[in-house]
Parts: structure tokens; sequence; C-alpha cells
């Protein structure tokens, strides 16, 4: 079973965890946990995480999707918590978050080419948005579980690119931002249009994805669109 935790969203009990624009999602599998980006700031990143009871000093590895902010900025806080731990890097950062990765005691690990850094999890090659982005798989007996920063690249070429590479295996999950909060018209019916072929089993979207794409999904999907924000735990 795999086990996914939201740490940094907009969304949740703001009395209870810092509310930041931003992603932040802990991931836990039968072998390890591995933390997809790091929200837009170290506060929301290490208070959330000791709220919800997460350890971030069990983590084996991290991974940034892509260099915009709000997917960076907790690096000083997994400096604290987790010394010399592995943090896969978007493509072309070494100068810039690698700089910063290395410079708060962890490990850097720039993505260059399809990784398999730790077991059922999977890392894609750069993917043009722009920026380039990468995206994290888990390969399951279910299906491929997809998680996504932004989705800058778009949803059809981002699908194609993991397609290839896992001959066509079914998409059970999809998880993470969709960038629709200002996109024009066609572009999010194009992506709900790609969504509904793709068709997923669970769809759980965070951060930039838009609270009228997610109810608009919701009304085509139904129940397959699962609703998240801060603290909120799913098992797939
Ligand atoms: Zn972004
Ligand atoms: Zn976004």
């Amino acid at each position: 079973m795999i086990k996914i935790t939201v740490i940094v969203d907009r969304y949740g009990d703001n009395e209870k965890y810092v509310l930041k624009r931003g992603l932040a999602v802990f991931i836990e599998t039968k072998d390890n946990y591995i933390l997809f980006d790091l929200g837009p700031d170290s506060e929301s990143l290490q208070k959330n995480a000791e709220k919800i009871g997460i350890d971030l000093e069990l983590l084996d590895g991290a991974v940034i999707s892509h260099i915009h902010s709000s997917h960076i900025g907790g690096i000083n806080a997994l400096g604290w918590s987790s010394p010399f731990l592995k943090v896969l890097i978007p493509f072309d950062s070494m100068k810039s978050i690698g700089r910063i990765v290395k410079n708060n005691g962890l490990v850097p690990i720039e993505v260059l080419d399809w990784l398999n850094p730790w077991s059922q999890i999977y890392v894609t090659p750069p993917v043009y948005g722009p920026p380039w982005e990468h995206f994290l798989i888990i390969d399951t007996p279910k299906g491929l579980i997809v998680f996504s920063g932004c989705m800058h690249p778009g949803l059809r070429k981002t699908i194609s690119v993991i397609k290839k590479r896992f001959r066509n295996k079914k998409i059970y999950a999809l998880i993470g931002g969709l960038h629709l909060e200002n996109a024009l018209e066609t572009y999010t019916e194009n992506t709900l249009q790609e969504l509904i072929k793709i068709n997923p089993e669970k769809i759980i979207p965070l951060h930039c994805s838009g609270l009228s794409f997610i109810k608009r999904v919701k009304g085509v999907l139904g129940n397959k669109v699962l609703e998240a924000k801060i603290g909120t735990t799913i098992k797939l």
C-alpha cells in the first residue's frame, strides 16, 4: 500500500497549520519515506509536518519537481532535520538549487534521464514546460501513481512520456498541481478531455489546480476525484 499525506498547500485548517501557496507531499511506500516538493518556505514544511506527526528525520530522499519557489523553499528545514539526505533536483539547476541544497548539508542529484532511485519509485527525465519539470511515478500492481508539481508541460505531453517508458501501463492515480487556476478556457477544457481519456481511478488535485476546475472535474468524473488538504492522508 502507498500512503500519501499533504504537508504544504494553501488549503487546510488555518488554526492548526501554516497555509501557503506551494506544495509538499509525504509519500510512504513499503520500503521508503520520500518527500515530493518542499513547499515555499521552511516554516510551513517544518511546522505542518510536526503538527501532522510526520518525522522528516525518517526521510530516505526528496524530489524537487521544478525550480519555482513554491516547490523549493523548505530546503533549509530539510537540512536541519535530515542532513546528508539525497535530494533530486531539476535538470540544469545544479548552479542554483544544487548550490543551496549543498550549502544546507544535503546531497543534490541532478535528474538528467529516467531514474529509479528507490524501490517502485521512478523520476521522469526533464519535460519542458517552461520550466523543465520532473514527475515522480510509483509503479504498483494497480497501475502507475503519478505525482505532479505544477504540470507545466501539460497533461498530454507528460503522460505520453510516462506511457512510453512503462509500455502503456494504466495510470491508476494522478496527484498534485495541474496549473489551471488562471488558465484559458481552451486549455482547461483540453486538460479535462485528456483526463477523461487517461481515466485514472483516483485524481487528487492540489496546489495550483484551481477550485473551479476541481468542481468541474468532479462533475464529470464524480467520486474518482478526491479532495485533499493539509493533513489529509490517502491510502492508494
Ligand atoms: Zn510551477
Ligand atoms: Zn502551478
